[in-house]
């Protein structure tokens, strides 16, 4: 009698086992950070059908897929792994409440006529998000692109002249006018625009499969749309241009318009 129920418990522990198994080595093949702000970067099988809480993914044809928790993303996330199903925990970052309150009046409460420029450069930085490279340009090592006193972080909820406003989606880091701002990534640059309204002078680059980092108040750009930059390459200088109260590069990340945690990008060690 106990020998009969041992060989089923050793049964039960032996398909658990094997289910897990595949679990777990479907989580090798993913890099990155279940947390809010975290991008996650997967290398599958072209033909794996994947799906993330009901979204099919599309697979590169490089075989590679990417997703972004945004700063409220829910407790968990489900995955549906060619018909198999798993489910991880999306670990909840905290945010601050930033108040800044010496900005010029003008950049907090927009008149009619900056409304209108400001829906131009909405429009503008949309077009250069779309159409990105279905192929990873990026490399698994994001750096800093330039050094300095990190004075912003992704996510704060802001308070612009005691007025509520859009969390901070990026990461500043503040630098002396004129310090050299270098490609985190290998990328093509998108877009290169002057005087913004929010973001002064402005470049966006792709990194390719969705993923792009937009840098702004840049002072000098030096690269122009089209071209291919790699990691380290000099691509614009420090500056205070558009809503800015000090020098400082404004780094920002989107995939797909998910704003994305630069940080967590540079910590990740990705593929
Ligand atoms: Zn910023």
């Amino acid at each position: 009698m106990l020998k009969k129920y041992n060989f089923i418990f050793i049964l039960i522990f032996f398909f658990s086992n094997w289910i897990r198994a595949d679990e777990i080595n479907f989580f090798k093949k993913i890099r990155g950070c279940f947390c809010t702000g975290g991008l996650i970067v997967g290398k599958v099988d072209r033909s794996d059908k994947i799906v993330i809480d009901g979204k099919s993914i599309k697979i590169s044809e490089d075989g590679f897929f990417v997703f972004g928790f945004d700063r409220n993303y829910q407790n968990s996330v489900n995955f549906n792994v060619n018909g198999q199903k798993y489910t991880r925990n999306i670990e909840k970052k905290k945010y601050k409440v930033e108040r800044i309150n010496n900005l010029p009046k003008r950049k907090v409460e927009p008149s009619k006529d900056d409304l209108d420029q400001i829906i131009k450069d909405q429009k503008k930085i949309k077009l250069a998000k779309k159409n990105s490279i279905n192929r990873k340009i990026f490399s698994n090592k994001f750096r800093l692109p330039v050094e300095g006193r990190i004075s912003g972080v992704y996510g704060s909820q802001r308070i612009l002249n005691k007025i509520p406003k859009r969390p901070h989606y990026g990461l500043d880091i503040a630098a002396p006018k004129g310090k050299k701002i270098f490609a985190p990534n290998n990328g093509v640059v998108t877009m290169s625009a002057k005087n913004m309204f929010f973001t002064g002078n402005t470049v966006i680059l792709d990194h390719g499969l969705g993923l792009i980092s937009i840098f702004a108040h840049l002072e000098d750009i030096f690269v122009e749309v089209g071209e291919a930059v790699e990691v380290g390459k000099l691509i614009a200088s420090v500056g205070m241009t558009g809503r800015a109260t000090g020098p400082h590069l404004h780094w920002g990340m989107y995939l797909s318009n998910i704003p994305i945690d630069p940080m967590l990008v540079v910590e990740a060690n990705l593929f």
